[in-house]
């Protein structure tokens, strides 16, 4: 048995439970019970406030966790990055009202700056020998420049709405967050061994995403070409046609590659395109 805390509320919890859900983990809706097991792979599901992840999983409380890497960062406990999930992707950022005028990372010298990441700011102005004063405080930090708690603020941007909204400008990004895996460092042999396989299937379900099973039929004289044009995982699997002359070739493609490719082929003579949504990549 392997315990994985996720948040239990939040930007983070509806991905988590879906990323357990593809990688055939499902996990029931008891948002009333702070544990819950899982009735498919032997793995139980804690859920706690994100700030409490890095330490429930440093101190074994929980053998993994499902936190943003700036959590992560801003904690300090010692526990292993497992896996970076893709998904909750922001910025931490440093932003000053608009109109000041800002001409480098001197501005902050002196200054006020309201945080809910102390630790990740006072390390980056050591850095760059910035003395400002840091102010912690817990949320709402767009509103302190306006309400007169700060000069200028240190939080999570992704879009950069809610800096808009409260007359503030982005001008430095500190750092790039996004969800990642946490793992205890002192796993026994039975736990690391489940994780392995927790992480073989996030791998596959994460190899599927944005790819397409594409189908096509071809001349036979034109497979040289098709192949050269073709990315795929071995090379393409190509299946003769009842039809004389003619090919059924099969291969994987990147949805991003899609059209280009299609229309490349449909230009040496493909007919009869098919595209079909991939569900699992199992290498
Ligand atoms: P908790 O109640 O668990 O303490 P919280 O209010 O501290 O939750 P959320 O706002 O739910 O935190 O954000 C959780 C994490 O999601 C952040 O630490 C960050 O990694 C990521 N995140 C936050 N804001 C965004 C955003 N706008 N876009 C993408 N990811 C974000
Ligand atoms: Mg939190």
């Amino acid at each position: 048995m392997i315990r994985l805390a996720i948040q239990a509320k939040g930007r983070l919890n509806e991905e988590s439970v879906a990323l357990l859900a593809e990688a055939g983990v499902a996990i029931e809706e008891s948002k009333r019970k702070l544990l819950t097991q899982s009735n498919d792979f032997p793995l139980e599901v804690l859920y706690l406030r994100d700030d409490d992840i890095p330490q429930a999983v440093a101190m074994g409380v929980a053998d993994v966790g499902i936190v943003g890497l700036n959590e992560v960062e801003e904690k300090g406990f010692d526990v292993d990055i497992a896996h970076k999930l893709g998904f909750g992707k922001c910025r931490i950022s440093l932003a000053v009202p608009k109109s000041e005028e800002y001409n480098g990372l001197s501005y902050f010298n002196g200054k006020r700056i309201a945080t809910s990441y102390p630790v990740i700011l006072s390390k980056f102005f050591k850095e760059n020998n910035i003395n400002a004063e840091i102010h912690e405080i817990a949320g709402s930090v767009e509103i302190a420049p306006s309400v007169g708690m700060a000069d200028a603020i240190f939080d999570i941007v992704s879009s950069g709405g809610t800096l808009v909204t409260n007359g503030l400008r982005e001008v430095e990004k500190v750092m790039f967050s996004e969800a990642v895996l946490i793992a205890n460092k002192n796993l026994n042999e039975e736990k690391q061994q489940l994780l392995s396989q927790l992480l073989f299937r996030f791998e596959s379900v994460e190899r599927s995403k944005g790819m397409k099973y594409v189908l096509m039929n071809l001349p036979h004289a034109k497979i040289e070409e098709a192949i050269a044009i073709l990315p795929g995982m071995k090379s393409p699997t190509i299946l003769p046609l009842a039809q004389e002359g003619w090919s059924s070739i099969h291969v994987v493609i990147n949805e991003r590659e899609l059209w280009g490719k299609i229309e490349a082929l449909k230009a040496i003579g493909a007919e009869d395109i098919l595209v079909l949504s991939l569900e699992k990549m199992i290498l």
